[in-house]
Formats: C-alpha cells, structure tokens, sequence
C-alpha cells in the first residue's frame, strides 16, 4: 500500500494504553513531544491516556510534564509544550473490563484514524482487543501497536497473536521492535541497496564472515523478576539480532513497501540453519556474570543481584554462530553475540571481506588484513571501512598500513538530530507504514528457531558459563570463533 507522507493528512486519535506506564513515560510520550515538535503531527492529532488509576485531567498533564521534564534531553519548549498538552486527555478504565469502555469514543474525534497503542503486558493484548470491539470502536483503518515479547516461545507467541488477530487484521497490526527504527539500521538497507560498491559485494564470493553485537553495560536495572524468566535469548536474540540479521542477510525486495521487504527478511529466517541438541556445543554459548569491575568499580554478579533466585540458571550472555543455508550465504558464518555487563554498551555489524586472490605484499603480510565493513548502531552512529594504504614517502620499499574511512553521522550531518526510534516508529505507524514493523510469520519463524536452541540448552542441563562483569562474556565465546580461526572485533 503506498504510504502518504504528508503528515498534515494523517490526523489520528492516538490511545496510549498504559500512559504511565514506565514504557508511555521514558519513551513515548517524549516521542510523541519531539514530533509534534518537528511539526510532525496534525493540528487535530489527539492523544488519549489510558490507565487504571483514577485521575484528574490537570494531574494527568501534570505527570506527563513531569516525564517530558525528565526525559526528553532538550529543553522543552514552552509554545511546543502548551500545544502538545493540550492535545492530550486521560481517560480511566480497567482494561479488561468492556463496560468501562463505553465512554473512551466520547474521547475521539470522528472520522479520525484510531491508532492503540498497547503499553501492556502482552497476557491482556487480546482483553483489550475485545473491549474495542463490543464498544464498536474498531474500524477497517483502526490500528494496534503492540510491544515486545509477543509470546516467551513460539506456542505462548501464536496464543497472544491469535487472540488480537481475533480482532485486527494482520495489515492493522504493528510489531514494534525499536531496533527497526534506529537511524543506522534504516541506513544499512540504504547502504546495501543505493551504493553498486556494496550491492555487487554482498555475498559468499566476497565476503568471509559477518559479526554482528548488541552489549550492554548495564545489568538487570532492577527487572529481575521480568529478565530471570526470560534470558538473553529471548530478550536480544529472537528479536532485535535476528531482525539486525535479516536486514543484513535479505535479497533486495522488489520495491520498498512493507510486505515487499518483510517477505524477504522471512525468506532469511527460514535458511537458518536449525540448532538443536547434535550441534548445540559447537555453535552456542551461554553466560552469566558474575562479581567484577566495571569502569573501575566493583559491581555484583547476576545471582547477587536485588530480588535474585540464587540457584537461577539464567543466561545474561549469548554468543552463536550462525549458517545461513541459501545460495547467498553458503559457507559465511555469521557470529551473534549480546550479552549484559560488557565493558561498554556497544551495538555494531562488521562485514569482514575476503582477501584479495593473490597477496603482491608477502613481503609485509604474509595475509593481508582485511577489508572491513563497520556499522556502528551505537554509540557514535555511523559507518567505518578500513582499507590497506601505501605510507606516503620515498622509502625504497613500500610500506602499507591499515586506515579508515569514517563516516560519523554527528561529523557528517552536522546540524541532523538523531531521533530515537520510537519516534520514528510512532511516525511511521501514524502514516499507516508497516515496513518497520514485524509481521506475524517473522515472528513465529524468529521463535522456531529460538526455541530449538533453547531446547537444546535445557537437554544439556549445563548451567552458563560464568564471566566476570566487566568482560566480554565467558572465553568459550572467544574459542567458539578461534576455532573457526576468526577473532570478535
Ligand atoms: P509498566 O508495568 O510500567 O506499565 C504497564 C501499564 O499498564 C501500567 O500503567 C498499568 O497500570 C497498566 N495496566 C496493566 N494492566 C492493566 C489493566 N488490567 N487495566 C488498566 N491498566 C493496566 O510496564 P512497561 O511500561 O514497562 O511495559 C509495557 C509493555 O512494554 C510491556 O509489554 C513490556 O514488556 C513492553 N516493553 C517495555 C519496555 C520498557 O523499557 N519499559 C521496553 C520494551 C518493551 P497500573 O500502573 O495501574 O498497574
């Protein structure tokens, strides 16, 4: 479906479900600030806070302001501030609860574009969905956006997909995994498909290995209770790696509309060579930190955190190697690593390319290093190529050394803000664009394989490997790539 990018045609009802939620408050009520202050919002686009609690409308704006106040970095700006409040109402109801519905239309504004915005847990997606429909309040161009988890496993994720497919179509449905809405992962498929250089390069005959890393610096953050029941592997894996992966991985779609390219990252989901319980060993490790250093100071293990099950065998590291078995990949591994309490919070892809036929400088090198393709998701976005130089000079022999071609995006769009990506999200979800959103089969097949690896793990019974914080995971993370006679960057 074409997208209509003229956002002064797209005024919506916007229905945030869990306003005040820690999600609504951190995340998407300043999204939504920062684009009604880019003057991306129709002047009739209204926000509608749904929650529990019973409150006032001023103590409902006075608790937005308050989020605003703490986390949208800039200053706010006062003419911004009063128009974007003044959109906003509070309605309150129990979201599973039909009869307390019957007023929220009273909310909207006819004829407008109804986008829901589910800030829940995933278990009342379907209740809400329910609510909406005996109120009437669903409509062919009614949207639903829906966070992560869907589902702790392919069998939990097709109950929560059933229950709101009961209710939306799959074209009104929209996936959120934030990753989809970072600048630079938008700019890898710019990268692979808008530059010959790296289009006619992407594949087996080119290119000897992919890596591609998300660590965090942080632990837990007080989220025990929610992460010891999911792992790194459901947290990182299943979603924003294999969506990082996917992206990197697919054939070129035949146009840039959602389907177009979704089909594609399935087709990459589907070649996943399986993991299971006979290769489990070889292309797996699992991690939990333990006591260390971190920035100089001495930070606890997993298990000492607040709230800890001291006997929890939950992974908060994961490094795979991964095959993709298509004509594209054969015989390019593609190493995933992601865990939590690394040295740096750090988020980057690196296409190592192979070395050219026949090496001239055996003299120098008895192997050349290698090109290197780097696309920093974060911190410091942007792109690095490191290439092999002549030292300038009159020497009689040549000297080569490695350098590189750096395109920082805060050096190169210099007056550019990199929004965050709810923002664009939201934007996107607006205009009725879901090519950054995941589709339903993405999601199952994410699982089919994620399941298996974690099958895989609980058959072993082996407990992760213990590294201490501050570290790059357990040094059977290093030895898994050693073996391939490859190092992590
Ligand atoms: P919170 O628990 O902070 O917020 C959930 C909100 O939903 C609360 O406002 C809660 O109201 C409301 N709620 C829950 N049940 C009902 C009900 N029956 N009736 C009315 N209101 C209800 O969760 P988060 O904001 O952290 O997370 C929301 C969703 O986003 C979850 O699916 C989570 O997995 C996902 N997510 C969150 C991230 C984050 O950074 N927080 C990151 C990625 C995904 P009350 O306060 O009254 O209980």
């Amino acid at each position: 479906m074409a997208v209509n990018r003229d956002s002064s045609v797209n005024s919506c009802d916007f229905v945030l479900f869990g306003t005040l939620g820690d999600l609504a408050r951190r995340k998407l009520l300043p999204a939504m600030y920062q684009l009604d202050r880019a003057g991306l919002l129709h002047e009739d686009t209204r926000i509608v806070g749904v929650a529990r609690s019973a409150m006032s409308q001023q103590e409902f704006l006075d608790a937005v302001q308050t989020a605003l106040n703490t986390f949208v970095k800039e200053s706010l700006e006062p003419d911004v501030l009063s128009r974007y409040l003044s959109r906003l109402t509070y309605y309150s109801t129990d979201f599973t609860d039909p009869s307390g519905f019957a007023d929220l239309k009273n909310h909207l504004a006819p004829g407008s574009v109804m986008v829901n915005y589910f800030a829940t847990p995933p278990s009342i997606y379907g209740a809400i969905g329910k609510c909406l429909k005996e109120n009437e309040l669903i409509q062919p161009d009614t949207r639903v956006v829906l966070e992560k988890p869907i589902g702790n496993d392919l069998a939990s994720s097709k109950v929560i997909n059933d229950q709101v497919a009961e209710y939306f179509e799959e074209n009104q449905i929209y996936r959120i995994d934030h990753y989809l809405g970072k600048e630079t992962v938008q700019n890898l498929v710019a990268l692979r498909f808008a530059n010959s250089l790296f289009a006619s390069k992407w594949d087996n005959r080119t290119i000897d290995h992919v890596q591609i890393t998300v660590a965090e610096e942080v632990g837990i953050e007080g989220r025990w209770g929610y992460f010891d029941g999911a792992g790194q592997m459901r947290d990182m894996i299943q979603n924003h790696l294999l969506q990082v992966l996917s992206l990197v991985a697919m054939d070129p779609p035949v146009n840039l509309d959602a389907d177009s390219i979704r089909d594609e990252k399935v087709k990459v989901l589907k070649s996943l060579r399986p993991i299971d319980h006979t290769n489990v060993y070889e292309n797996s490790v699992r991690g939990q930190y333990a006591r260390g250093f971190l920035r100089g100071e001495s930070v606890p293990g997993y298990l000492e955190e607040e709230g800890a099950n001291t006997e929890s065998d939950c992974e908060t590291f994961v490094a795979l190697r991964v095959d993709i078995d298509n004509w594209r990949w054969a015989g390019v591994p593609f190493y995933l690593r992601s865990g939590k309490r690394m040295p740096t919070k750090h988020s980057e892809i690196v296409v190592q390319f192979k070395n050219p036929p026949h090496n001239l400088y055996k003299d120098l090198y008895k192997e050349l290093p290698p090109n290197k393709l780097t696309i920093r998701l974060q911190p410091h976005e942007g792109v690095e190529i490191q290439v092999m130089n002549k030292v300038p000079g009159l020497d009689s022999s040549t000297r080569l050394q490695t350098s590189k071609l750096d395109l920082s995006f805060s050096d190169t769009f210099k007056n550019a803000r990199i929004a965050d990506a709810y923002e664009r999200l939201l934007l996107e979800c607006m205009l009725g664009n879901q090519s950054l959103f995941v589709r339903r089969d993405e999601v199952e097949q994410a699982w089919t394989w994620c399941d298996s690896i974690i099958e895989a793990w609980q058959r072993s019974n082996e407990p992760p490997k213990r590294y201490p914080a501050g570290s790059w995971g357990p040094v059977a993370s290093v030895a898994m790539i050693t073996r391939d006679g490859r190092a992590w960057e």
